[in-house]
Order: C-alpha cells, then structure tokens, then sequence
C-alpha cells in the first residue's frame, strides 16, 4: 500500500533529539523494559513477556475503560508479570503510557523493524476509516515520520505492523465489524480490522483477526481471551476454540436470552410494559433471543451489572448487523411479537399449574392437615375443593413408581 497521507514538513526546525536511554523513565519501553527482567520469584513460562501495542482508530475510548473493569485476571496483574503460566506484559497504550510523542511511536517503528526484544499483540480499538477517502487530509494520525515530518497514521502502523504481530486482536464492535462509525451512509468508509486486512491474513502464529465484539465489550472478555492468546503463545494450553467470525466460542456461543434472568418471565408469558418493571423486556425492544453474547451471565464488572441485569433491553451491540439492523433501538422487533404472542397463550396456563404446584411445595408434610403456623399469615390455609384434588392427583403421580401411598 502506498500512503499518501498529508505531506508536512519540520521546515526549518530539526526534530527534537529522541529520549533512548534505556535508564530514562520517558524512554520507549521497548528499550526500558530491558533493564527491567520480569520478577523471578513468579512463576513464568518459556516466554517471560511480550509486548502489547493497543493502538485505537475511530472509538470513544470505552473499550480502554472497559478492560479496566475486568478481573478474572485484572490488568495489573498482567503488567505486573502475576500470572501463572502468562509472560509478563509490557503495555503500550495510547492513552496510559509513560512515554509519549516521539518516544512512545518509537515502539511502534522498532516493533515493525524487528526491533523488540520479545514477541508483541495489536489491540486494536475502534473501526478502521478508510484514509484513501479522507483526501487530502487524515482521519486517524499517531505520529510522524521523524525524517520527512509526514503524518504517519494508525492504519499504516497496523499495516507495518500485523505481518510481524503474535496475534491481532480487534477489541469492541467497531474493531471488529465497523460498529456506529461504519454506519450506513458514514463518510469515512469504516470498516472492522477483519475488513482490512482480509481473509488471508495470518499472524506470526498463524492464526487470523480474533474478534471480540461489543460497544463496550466485557472486559472480562477482552482479558481472558488476550490470556487464552498469550497461554498457546507461552506454549502452555492449546488454542483455545473461536466460531467462524474469529469470536472466542467460548464466550459468544449463545443467545443472551438463554441466560438472561429474566428468561423465565419470557416463558411464562408475561411481559414488562415500562421500564422499571421487572419481566421479560421484549415488548420494550429487546433483541436479545436472536444476539449473541454473554452480559447476562457475566455481568459487566466482577460478576456484576449487565444490561437486562440493569433493566436494559439488549440493542444488539455485539452483533456484526449492529447498529443499522437492530434499528430503531426502541421499537419492538418485529419477529418477537410472534414469539411473544405465542408465549402469552402458552405461558398463562403453565403459569397457572406452577402456582397451584408452589402452593402445595410451599407446605410442610406436617402441615398436610392443618394450617401452616406462620405469624405473619403470608402462607394461604389449606388447600379445598379443585386444589386440594389437584395436589393428591399431582402427589400420587409424582410417587407413583416409589409405591407410596400418599
Ligand atoms: S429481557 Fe430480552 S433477553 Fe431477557 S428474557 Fe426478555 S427478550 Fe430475552
Ligand atoms: S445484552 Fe445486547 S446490548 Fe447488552 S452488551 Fe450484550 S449485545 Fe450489547
């Protein structure tokens, strides 16, 4: 690829001098971390670290925020060299690192020269604007050529530098399918990594993009698939299993109505009118029956929060159609009032028999023949007439293979 991005010059003043020594807190820790061996009091693999570039494009940064956010491990204790059987990693973030300017893109150029003194990871965050329509301008510049003064912008660097990356892993929905910038009739041409760099393209260690989507993804997500990365590069698991858009198949096989908690309202026909209300929300627009992602079950920090957890209806935004084919957010999709109506009709009679059996349940045998003893008279007496037939019925059958006589 020939780039051709805005052409400036440093004119009369020469660049200033580059921070390389290594002792230097503002030097590019591509040359720091030599001085600093990972701690071998912790247990390490063959491989004691790597380097992780996570280079951003067209985002809002909520990604960033959302890997801080995770611990199962937490990020510190990646940075830190904690984990057993994970290198140690050395971040170079665009946002948290210590270096910065011409120090910090100086990781960027010896990573693409070969430079590094240990393997390196691209996360790569945000979507890809296509810089051939940003004419003669840029759309995403990190830094310039220190020879010529050209901008040098993130997509190039992703080109220099993804032949010689361990893996390329594209974080949130916009890295992975385009998310809200590639929106239909968007100027920029937006496009996930995948998009970019292609079908044929392959990491050092073979594989291609991995994709792990959301607007913000878990950050639980985010580490434990760039620690299921780092595992197979240390040699110390085997690859770990990702579904046919690069997604780890582990966290992205199901449905998030498979898990959601309020699934069971769903099944018993009952549905919430505002929100607020705490049932199924499909009535509200929820797509969550037909997306794929694990929010539900995984909360969104430490097992907590999620968006139905939340009372939030699912818009969709793990899904590669998002956000044009999920749409109005907030109408109700249209393949979910057959689902729904059906569910209704369904759900008022089993409703009704899990009623009458709870009642029963809610007894003690030694209240078979009298009223439960309860003060606060929450409990109904006794069961008469239909109920009580019903429950001697339901008994004798539930018991029936034991021989009792109940
Ligand atoms: S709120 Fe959404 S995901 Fe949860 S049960 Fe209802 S439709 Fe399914
Ligand atoms: S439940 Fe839906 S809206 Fe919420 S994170 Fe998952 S895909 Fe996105």
């Amino acid at each position: 690829m020939e780039y051709t991005t805005a052409p400036e010059s440093h004119g009369d003043i020469p660049p200033m001098p580059l921070v390389l020594d290594p002792a230097d807190p503002l030097a590019p820790v591509g040359l720091r971390s030599r001085l600093n061996p990972p701690r071998e009091e912790v247990f390490q693999g063959p491989l004691e670290k790597v380097y992780l570039f996570w280079i951003v494009g067209a985002s809002c940064d909520g990604c960033t925020i959302a890997v801080t956010g995770a611990t199962h491990p937490r990020v510190e204790d990646l940075l830190l060299g904690k984990v057993p059987g994970l290198p140690k990693v050395e971040l170079i973030h665009t946002v948290t690192s210590v270096e910065s300017g011409p120090e910090w893109t100086e990781n960027l150029r010896m990573a693409a020269a070969g430079e590094l003194d240990a393997p390196y990871l691209i996360c790569w965050e945000g979507s890809i604007m296509d810089e051939t329509w940003s004419g003669d301008g840029h759309w995403m510049g990190l830094g310039e050529d220190r020879d010529t003064g050209r901008q040098i912008t993130s997509l190039e660097w992703l080109d220099r530098m993804a032949p010689g990356a361990a893996a390329v892993l594209a974080i949130g929905t916009c890295a992975s399918w385009g998310g809200i910038p590639a929106a239909a009739n968007n100027p920029t041409n937006a496009m996930g990594v995948m998009d970019h760099l292609g079908k044929d393209y392959r990491s050092t260690l073979g594989l291609p993009v991995i994709n792990i989507p959301g607007c913000s993804p878990v950050g639980d997500n985010i580490i434990e698939t760039a620690s299921a990365a780092l595992l197979f590069l240390n040699g110390m698991a085997p690859l770990p299993e990702f579904d046919e858009l690069g997604r780890p198949a582990w966290l992205f096989a199901e449905t998030v109505h498979r898990h959601c908690p309020r699934a069971g309202y769903y099944e018993e026909g009952v549905f919430a009118e505002e929100y607020g209300d705490k049932e199924c929300l499909v009535e509200l627009g929820c797509w969550g029956p037909v997306v794929q992602c694990n929010i539900a079950e995984r909360g969104i920090v430490d097992g907590h929060g999620g968006c139905m957890n939340m009372g939030g209806i699912c818009i969709g935004c793990t899904m590669p159609g998002f956000p044009d084919k999920f749409a109005p957010f907030f109408a109700i999709p249209p393949g979910s009032l057959v689902s729904s109506t059906t569910s209704r009709a369904v759900g008022q009679f089993i409703r009704r028999f899990r009623r009458l059996s709870l009642h029963d349940k809610q007894r003690s045998a030694r209240w078979s023949s009298s009223d439960s003893p309860s003060g606060w008279a929450r409990y109904r007496k006794q069961p008469v007439g239909v109920e009580k037939v019903a429950h001697r019925i339901y008994s004798k059958v539930q018991h029936s293979k034991e021989g009792s006589s109940r």
